[in-house]
């Protein structure tokens, strides 16, 4: 059928599974009352547990599931207690993020009406930004292969022309698409550390090489430290930022720290053909099975999913109900009698969930 799309569905370890069903059951009713899309969801087993059961933690048959499925929705993976032979941590959505080359990791930053945040913010001024973090290569490219002896450790950092150049593409694509719905001036910066390294020069100069090609988008530069302290001084003043793969690791923790913590923050690992959404939190083993995670997060990367889907295809429909998706969660927040404990409320993950439920329901009618 056309516009059917085919969802592969990791609901992992932990609270996964908790957020997972809400979710997909929110996702389903929208597809269900819309014409002009539908999607179908396949569950794709992986994660720690299913590795202490069976000693694979992502089946070949799940990866075919994720590479052949239009989008990838996935919750949460891994458990302190269950590791892999030589200590490391089970972690199949790196294994993902490596096998299906996402190399933008898409944070969004936002604080809206009634979310908690540390920061004080003036009138008139509203936080809604996106950290674009490089995914596969930078500092962490010789992760777990990096030369230690007894008096020297040496890691690499590495940047190539290639995935350098499908980054700011995409980074400056995502700026214009952001102006385009009215979320943004069409602004990118490139944080780096050009001052002291070659290897921050060249990401830099070929940051300016696409910039060259978006006379209509504004390109900026800025030093990492800077940035972190314009994080916390202004973070108003960011609309798009994109940078290498430790850095987009360290400021995005601060940006969910900016957004009150990690009950609300989404992501994206986004590459050419695929992509996978899921929240920035873990599997959170410390309240696992009890019915009280957050689904808020979760929630939120299904609708980064839908509006990429519907920027992908270019269906309408499907950019309108991730919309949709993502306006209801902040109206939960908003009226705040809905919260889940992390957020300082008493509400079950069914009831948060079904909460954004009844706004979608209200909405329709
Ligand atoms: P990972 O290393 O896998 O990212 P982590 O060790 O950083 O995970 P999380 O699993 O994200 O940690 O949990 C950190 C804390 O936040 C825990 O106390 C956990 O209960 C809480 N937490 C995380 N996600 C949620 C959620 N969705 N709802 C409520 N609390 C959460």
């Amino acid at each position: 059928m056309p516009n059917s799309y085919e969802i592969a569905v990791f609901a992992g370890d932990g609270i996964g599974p908790e957020i997972t069903d809400p979710t997909v059951k929110i996702l389903n009713d929208l597809s269900a009352k819309s014409s002009g899309y539908s999607l179908n969801f396949t569950a794709a087993p992986a994660g720690a547990a299913h590795y202490a059961e069976t000693g694979e933690s992502l089946p070949a048959a799940s990866m075919e599931t994720a590479r052949n499925a239009d989008a990838i929705l996935l919750s949460a993976m891994g458990l302190p207690d269950v590791r892999y032979a030589d200590g490391t941590e089970i972690s199949p959505q790196i294994d993902l993020r490596k096998a299906l080359t996402l190399f933008a990791g898409v944070r969004p930053v936002t604080v809206r009406p009634g979310q908690a945040t540390p920061l004080k913010i003036p009138a008139g001024k509203e936080i809604d930004f996106v950290l674009v973090r490089e995914s596969t290569e930078g500092l962490f490219y010789s992760q777990g292969t990096g030369e230690v002896s007894a008096d020297e450790a040496r890691e690499t950092l590495r940047i190539t022309r290639d995935i350098s150049e499908k980054l700011f593409r995409f980074t400056f694509d995502l700026a214009r698409q952001r102006r385009r719905q009215g979320r943004g001036p069409g602004r990118v910066t490139c944080v780096d550390k050009a001052n002291v390294f070659r290897a921050f020069a060249f990401f830099r100069e070929l940051f300016d090489a696409e910039a060259a090609k978006h006379p209509t988008l504004t390109a900026d530069h800025a030093y990492v430290d800077a940035t972190a302290l314009w994080m916390v001084q202004k973070p108003w003043d960011f609309d798009v930022m994109v940078t290498e793969n430790m850095f987009g690791d360290i400021l995005s923790d601060l940006g969910a720290g900016l957004m009150g913590g990690l009950g609300l923050a989404p992501s994206a690992d986004i590459g050419l053909e695929h992509a996978v959404f899921q929240p920035c939190h873990g599997s959170a083993p410390d309240i696992a099975g009890q019915g009280v995670a957050n689904p808020f997060a979760m929630l939120l990367s299904a609708a980064m999913m839908l509006d990429w889907l519907g920027v992908k295809h270019d269906n309408e429909d499907l950019r309108r109900d991730g919309s949709r998706l993502r306006e209801a969660v902040e109206a939960v927040v908003a009226k705040g009698t809905v919260l889940t404990q992390d957020l300082g409320g008493h509400a079950s993950t069914n009831e948060a969930a079904e909460a954004v439920s009844a706004v979608l329901v209200l909405e329709a009618a």
